[in-house]
């Protein structure tokens, strides 16, 4: 049989593609369906994907594949149908989406540039385990029960998907392994998705230990060839286990058997940038190409997740306790406005969580404090005027870092000496208010000059290497309280820690986001977790200035179900996910004008082009930060059941309204 002539390519630009390229007679033998390639684009030399190969091209002037990247490097079908789907559903190029799902590195490795020698490898830390020395444990009733019911699908070979619920500690990481353990039993390769993991090092520490070397590990840390040599592995078959972030969803192990998506809920998997892919949503159709089993952890699960098992859609197992039987942490809310009327003054640490940190920190127990914001004062105004000190580029006020005696921008990083005198009129009242993780810290060390206190946030931990040392320091029992941001809301395991205090519940909850209530109950119960973690028992205090919020309520009794239930009747009032999808558009450019222009255009372009009844339209209003980095911003968003029934619609109306000077990104289902 004749050798394929020309090969359909795709590259990572926002521009649909394929293209059509001759195959030149050197490289005859090797390029395949998804090879790796260079090719000339526009005047630039790219790399470009082989999405198909044919015999013939009605096109004349045809230009040459320049290269293959690496013959070893060749995508496999499952991973094309996945990214095709991802570009279909989340609105990329499929070469944006398949770019996403080659490792940098492999990509870089080959256009003949060698590395520059790579500095020491940074390190998860090492919680200390022996590799493959941990065994099974005898799986309880509901483990055993779930298990039976995870290994039947398996067996089967039949995809489905199972939605495991169950409070931290009761054993849901337990059921993971096993079921993984099952899937290598029967030759099946496992992906075990976890949210940030170099947050996580605990969990990676004990699959580590249960699995060996059959385990590689992707992570957002690893240097390039490390990350290379990883990905080698996997492709080879000699890693049959793989645990990473979002994008080792697309791991190219074969023979897929179980997709594992610990805290699934988690904001985390999804992608910021082109393709603005959730992992969770990936996973899923991963396997259902696969044919194979997914399990979705959490002690809160998502709403669209809980929604679905509700439905049908996925199949619902609850852990209903913890292993030990050990108690959650009894939760305390402190009213912050009966605070403030009593201190005649907005207090950082209320009366109560004063004196239990008092209590625990003489008893050498150990205290986790938790504010997400960083700096010190995240807000400057002027006392006569009123005039608040706003960057220059973002519609956002300046945060006071006391560190480095700077106002900074926590969305451009722009940063610049604190005035003495109001840049407006001069009056030397400059008043700083608002509350960060700096200020928390230096109150602390004025109020509890005896302990040891260490800060935790992408400030301090900024260099590589010092979040672990805070960690271990901690575990040794070195620091006497923590306080941090969402940093250390995560998966943390420390026995001594009996006191988690929140600084401020309602953070979140005034985020302008129909999500804001459920992430305050996730985090605050996220948070929670932390506490009394062994015999020692445990205490949450939660300060707020909402605390009726019934967010903040079931958080105090642990109750995911009268939360849902309480969510699901909101969302279903106001036609919210998950009884409907959404796409939100944002269009930025320098000119507000121009940017209001264009949005009132796509608007009426997409009111024209929309056929049925069954797709909402909303806005144009300006986005909640109206200006970021120079760039004013405006929203539209679009509802209705089926992203599918948007996508045609938005398509038309996006070409229509093409313009130089405002930029449009469209994301789907936005988080
Ligand atoms: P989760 O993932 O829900 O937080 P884990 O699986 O980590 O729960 O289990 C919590 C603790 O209980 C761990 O220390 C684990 O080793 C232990 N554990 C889990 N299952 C069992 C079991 N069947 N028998 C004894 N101990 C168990
Ligand atoms: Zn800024």
């Amino acid at each position: 049989m004749d050798s394929y002539k020309f090969a359909n390519i795709v590259i990572n630009r926002p521009i649909e593609g394929p293209f059509t390229y001759s195959i030149p007679g050197s490289l005859k033998e090797d390029v395949k369906t998804g090879s790796v390639v260079e090719v000339s684009f526009g005047n630039k030399v790219v790399i470009g994907y082989v999405v198909g190969l044919s015999y013939k091209c009605d096109i004349e002037k045809i230009k040459p594949i320049n290269n293959l990247v690496d013959k070893k490097l060749c995508l496999v079908p499952d991973i094309l149908e996945l990214t095709k789907w991802i570009s279909n559903y989340y609105y990329s190029s499929w070469g944006e989406a398949i770019s996403a799902a080659v490792p940098g590195v492999l990509k870089k490795s080959i256009s003949g540039k060698r590395h520059r020698k790579e500095k020491q490898e940074d390190q998860i830390p090492e919680f200390e385990f022996i590799d493959g020395s941990d065994t099974h444990l005898t799986p309880n009733r509901e483990q055993q029960e779930a298990l039976d019911s995870i290994m039947g699908s398996m067996d089967a070979r039949s995809h489905r998907v199972f939605l495991l619920h169950g409070v931290t500690g009761s054993g849901k990481t337990e059921v993971y392994l096993q079921s993984i353990a099952h899937a290598l039993k029967l030759g099946l390769s496992s992906i075990i998705l976890v949210p940030e993991i170099s947050l996580t090092p605990q969990i990676v520490a004990r699959f580590k230990s249960r699995f060996g070397d059959k385990i590689a590990v992707l992570h957002s840390k690893l240097l390039g060839s490390k990350r290379a040599s990883e990905w080698h592995r996997i492709n080879s078959g000699e890693a049959q286990i793989v645990i990473g972030a979002r994008s080792a969803v697309f791991a190219p192990v074969k023979n897929l058997g179980l997709v594992v998506v610990d805290e699934e809920h988690e904001t985390s998997y999804k992608q910021e940038d082109a393709p603005r892919y959730n992992a969770r949503d990936a996973a899923i159709k991963r396997a259902e190409i696969s044919k194979a089993i997914v399990i979705l952890g959490s002690a809160t699960p998502s709403l669209e997740s809980f929604y679905a098992a509700k439905n049908g859609q996925f199949t619902l197992i609850e852990l209903s306790e913890r292993i030990d039987s050990r108690l959650l942490p009894a939760v305390d809310i402190v009213d912050m406005r009966e605070e403030m009327t009593r201190a005649k003054k907005v207090p950082i640490f209320s009366q109560k969580l004063r004196e239990w940190i008092e209590k625990d920190i003489s008893e050498r127990k150990q205290v986790i404090l938790f504010l997400n914001r960083r700096g010190f004062s995240t807000f400057i105004n002027c006392r006569k005027c009123g005039y608040v000190i706003k960057c220059k580029r973002c519609s956002v006020s300046l945060t006071y870092h006391f560190d480095k005696k700077k106002l900074v921008c926590h969305h451009c990083n722009f940063n610049m000496e604190p005035p003495e005198i109001c840049p407006e009129c001069n009056a030397a009242y400059l008043k700083y208010w608002g509350l960060g993780t700096e200020k928390v810290e230096s109150e602390l060390n004025r109020f509890f000059p005896q302990a040891t206190i260490a800060r935790m946030d992408t400030d301090s931990t900024h260099k590589r290497g010092s979040h672990d040392k805070v960690l271990s320091k901690f575990k040794d029992g070195h620091i006497d309280i923590i306080i941090g941001t969402q940093m250390i809301a995560k998966g943390l395991d420390f026995p001594k820690v009996t006191l988690v205090g929140v600084i401020s519940a309602d953070t979140a909850l005034n985020l302008p986001d129909f999500r804001s209530a459920e992430r305050t109950f996730n985090l605050l119960t996220q948070v929670a977790g932390r506490a009394g973690r062994s015999d020692l028992g445990g205490r949450v205090i939660i300060q707020s200035y909402t605390p009726q919020h019934y967010s903040i309520q079931a958080a105090k009794t642990h109750d995911y179900n009268t939360f849902y239930d309480k969510e699901i009747s909101l969302r279903k009032e106001l036609y919210l996910p998950p009884f409907c999808h959404m796409v939100s558009l944002t269009l930025r450019g320098r000119k507000e004008e121009r940017v209001f222009k264009v949005s009132d255009n796509l608007k009426a372009s997409l009111e024209k082009e929309i056929k049925s009844k069954n797709i909402d339209i909303l806005g144009p209003a300006p986005a909640p930060i109206s200006k970021m980095k120079g760039m004013y911003r405006w929203n539209i968003f679009l509802r209705s059941e089926t992203i599918e029934n948007i996508i045609p619609t938005l398509k038309k109306a996006l070409d229509k309204n093409k313009s130089s000077g405002v930029i449009i990104t469209v994301d789907v289902d936005p988080c």
